[in-house]
């Protein structure tokens, strides 16, 4: 049964489906396996244990467009889980139990998935690295002395080392994409408002997102066909028609008639490590051999996208995280009147990072300055958005790699954090644009000895999505590529 962990997800539904294999038994070696090795990788910070004693046999209901269902699959804990601790990687939510699931993660229940447990991620969402987490950091599967990526690091590491068959991620300014590019796995950052966000904890409500780690791309096309509904439970949510997000992406691509921005600006050797640059001009070279038109882009205002993503998120969530003041959520708060409480539970239950996240977004918003920085944010934001949008005018997607670097080592980039937010060069102006991003992986590169995975970014304009989910599927068919583990993940399947 181990060896079918590694397989895709829509693999493992058809083999459920024909009854070529049994859910309980599959449920058993997942569990099994994932607990085998994760001190290896703290991918999980806790398990449900209830559904792990649950089992079940049921019948696939094989009408409508195909679903994910009946497979084990974990989420980011930073999603509501009904009886599940839910804690978004910080001690100040120790301890909280929701009684509800976020919409999503409801939408998976019905479709009788089985919620193995909860991923580890930077605190609150905040970090590329993982390393932000109160739980300490994931490692990466491929190299274990270095961040599986952030802020959904345990979600990457869970799906590389066959932990379970796709995970929940959300994606801010890049933290889907970047950790599937150093882990190795399809990462989707959906339109904004194609998934619900009840249910999710608050990092910045403009740009946060719900989105999949997967082993190719059919996988998180099926998880949208699942998840992605109306919700009168977020004004946000824009989900209009539904859309068999699995059909659109199976069926072929006329390549000769896709246009393929590049943009100038993100394949600048002195910016983009060598390797991962080589292998993205060879992901090109095949795009090109396909027959796509390649269309060098001028994105004039990229160095905008960093400073008007940092001054913005940081303005929202030190909003957003007001609301934890030791009375409604997690931890007991100590001391002698309500003041000295909250400085306490403040003090003590937030993590650097975040500390400094809620300090920067107080003074950018504060009177004197909110013009200086938040609404010079704002606009520059908008002048982001424009230039997209006549990017989007001339070519069908956009291709870059999706880090400009490749993973790096646990502690290397801690006592910078400027080093640590220029990871996100790349990512975050799909999320200030409200466009559509899929990170695929697109080989190896070789760094002190260690193969390490290395990615390419597809990016459509705002509710292309099954445009996006059809170029990757096709794109995975073009580089003939499948999902492998690493070698000792591997040898522990097999032992
Ligand atoms: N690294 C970015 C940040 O710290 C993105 C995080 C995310 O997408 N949640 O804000």
């Amino acid at each position: 049964m181990r060896d079918l962990l590694a397989r895709t997800a829509h693999e493992l539904i058809s083999a459920l489906g024909t009854g070529e294999i049994n859910h309980n038994d599959l449920q058993e070696a997942q569990f099994g396996f994932a607990r085998s090795i994760d001190d290896q990788l703290n991918s999980f910070v806790c398990w449900d244990e209830e559904v792990e004693d649950q089992g079940w046999e049921l019948q696939m209901d094989l009408d409508g467009p195909r679903q994910f269902s009946k497979l084990p699959y974990a989420a980011k804990d930073l999603f509501a889980t009904r009886g599940l601790a839910t804690t978004a990687g910080s001690r100040i939510l120790s301890g909280f139990v929701p009684d509800f699931d976020a919409t999503v993660v409801g939408h998976l229940r019905q479709a009788k998935n089985h919620l193995m447990g909860k991923t580890n991620m930077d605190e609150f969402a905040m970090g590329s690295s993982g390393e932000n987490s109160a739980y300490g950091p994931s490692r990466n599967p491929w190299d274990l002395a270095r961040v599986a990526g952030g802020s959904s690091s345990g979600s990457a590491s869970a799906v590389a080392a066959c932990q379970c068959f796709m995970a929940l991620g959300t994606d801010t300014g890049g933290s889907i994409r970047i950790p599937a590019a150093f882990c190795g796995v399809v990462g989707y950052r959906p339109t904004y408002g194609l998934l619900s966000r009840y249910g999710m904890v608050a990092y910045s409500s403009s740009c946060d997102q719900a989105g999949t780690f997967t082993r190719c791309s059919l996988d998180a096309a099926l998880a949208m066909n699942t998840m992605s509904h109306p919700d009168p439970l977020d004004s946000t949510c824009r989900v209009e028609a539904e859309i068999d997000y699995y059909g659109y992406a199976s069926q072929p691509l006329h390549w000769n008639k896709l246009r393929v921005g590049v943009i100038r600006q993100f394949t600048d050797p002195t910016t983009v490590d060598s390797r991962v640059l080589e292998n993205f001009e060879r992901s090109l070279a095949q795009l090109r051999e396909a027959g796509a038109e390649i269309i060098e882009l001028d994105f004039s205002v990229s160095q905008y996208c960093i400073p008007a993503y940092y001054v913005i998120t940081a303005a929202e969530c030190s909003s957003n995280l007001a609301r934890y003041d030791g009375v409604r959520f997690g931890a007991e708060p100590q001391g002698e009147d309500l003041l000295e409480r909250y400085l306490n539970v403040r003090s003590e239950g937030f993590g650097e990072e975040v500390k400094r996240r809620i300090l920067l977004g107080t003074y950018v918003l504060s009177s004197g300055y909110f013009d200086a920085y938040y609404n010079r944010a704002r606009a520059m934001r908008a002048e982001i958005t424009r230039s997209l949008n006549s990017m989007f005018n001339g070519v069908d997607v956009i291709a870059c790699p999706t880090s400009p670097q490749l993973p790096f080592k646990l502690g290397e980039k801690m006592d910078d954090p400027v080093a640590m937010y220029m990871s996100d060069l790349f990512t975050v102006f799909v999320n200030l644009g409200g466009c559509c991003g899929i990170s695929m992986p697109n080989g190896f590169a070789e760094d002190e000895g260690q193969k390490l995975p290395t990615a390419l970014q597809f990016v459509c304009p705002a509710f292309h999505d099954s445009m996006l989910l059809r170029i990757a599927s096709q794109f995975e068919a073009l580089c003939d590529w499948s999902f492998q583990p690493p070698d000792w993940v591997t040898d522990r399947l097999a032992g």
